[in-house]
């Protein structure tokens, strides 16, 4: 079987908050791997959101995802680290110095492992209506890779947290209405999108809908929508697209058979990053503690901490 040289540290997924961690490796000299299954790194940036801006990222008002990832990469790269794409970590058995990840392109030794593998695969949460879903392709997004592919177009979408807030924001200058349906009361984004969302004059918030049928040919053409109770709405909305951004599915669940503390799919961590199993950290989305938010600045200084801990795990362990 092969069998790669032991690193110091193996980062097990190349999203924003492994990069990060890539580079904060490099920074403290470590000898360090990354493992990617995705033939690109950048995780949910890259393939969720390429093209929107992110506005909560500290020193950038505003960049896009891609740029970001971009920005990343020069970071990260600066070390001469391995980084491995189209790598995917299925199993894990260790000693007590030593995990070997066992992937569908070998074995990988390594002394520490920090998980930073988000949402595992990329899985929008559909409406599961086979009725509305057959216009994927031909209008109905559930993943926006060309923001220009709505340029004068009647957009509608769906949801009511910050992805549906963020899609409307961006949007918004380039399409000629936006409408926003979400199937509560009240809309779950940042106050200060809904805010923006409320004051512009292109975009229109309607609480209390949901998105019932979706009339059309070729491609989209009508949203047939209903109300809180049920009630259908007698006009069709007209539209040329529907962006439909009611949330990703739980990751694949994977770690919860390496022996590690587990909430649902995500991996419990102590302030300092350390799970259950010693020489084993997690960072980013895929971690879980009181208080914790999903966003990408809370992911790059989880992962500082976590190799901050490596870092000293290593050094009581090995290096006497
Ligand atoms: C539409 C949308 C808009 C968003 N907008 C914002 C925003 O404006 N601001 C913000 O802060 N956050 C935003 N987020 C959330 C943000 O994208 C996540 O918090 C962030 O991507 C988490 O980074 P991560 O590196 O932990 O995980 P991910 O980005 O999910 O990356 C994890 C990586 O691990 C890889 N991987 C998974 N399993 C394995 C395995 N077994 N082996 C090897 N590799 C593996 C994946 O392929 C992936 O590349 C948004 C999310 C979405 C969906």
């Amino acid at each position: 079987m092969w069998m790669a040289e032991t690193a110091d540290v193996t980062i097990i997924g190349g999203g924003p908050v492994g990069l990060f961690g890539l580079y904060c490796a490099g920074l403290n000299c470590l000898n360090a791997r990354l493992l990617e299954r995705l033939d690109q790194v950048g995780g949910q940036l890259e393939h969720l959101y390429p093209e929107k801006p992110i506005y909560d990222v500290g020193g950038f008002p505003h960049i896009t995802g891609r740029e970001l990832v971009a920005r990343l990469k020069e970071q990260a790269f600066q070390y001469s680290s391995e980084v491995l794409t189209g790598v995917t970590a299925h199993t894990l058995d260790s000693t007590s110095d030593i995990h070997r990840i066992h992937t569908n392109r070998g074995v990988f030794e390594t002394r520490v492992v920090i998980i930073t593998a988000g949402i595992g695969e990329f899985i929008p949460r559909r409406m599961m209506n086979p009725a509305i879903d057959q216009f994927e392709g031909r209008g109905l997004y559930y993943v926006v890779n060309r923001l220009s592919d709505f340029n004068n177009c009647r957009v509608l979408v769906v949801g009511g947290g910050d992805s549906a807030a963020d899609w409307a924001m961006a949007i918004a200058d380039r399409a000629q209405h936006v409408s926003v349906i979400h199937r509560r009361s009240t809309f779950q984004c940042h106050e200060d999108s809904l805010r923006k969302l409320e004051n512009n004059p292109r975009v229109s918030l309607m609480p209390n809908r949901v998105l019932r049928a979706v009339g059309g040919d070729d491609r989209v053409r009508e949203a047939w929508l209903q109300d809180a109770a049920g009630d259908p709405l007698a006009v069709p909305l007209e539209v040329d697209a529907i962006i439909i951004a009611i949330g990703l599915l739980p990751g694949t669940g994977i770690f919860s058979q390496w022996g590690l503390d587990m909430d649902g799919n995500e991996i419990r961590v102590t302030s300092s990053m350390r799970t259950n199993r010693p020489g084993i950290f997690a960072a980013g989305d895929i971690a879980t503690y009181p208080g914790k938010v999903k966003l990408i600045a809370a992911g790059f200084g989880e992962v500082a901490t976590a190799v901050e801990a490596a870092q000293s795990y290593l050094s009581d362990r090995f290096r006497g």
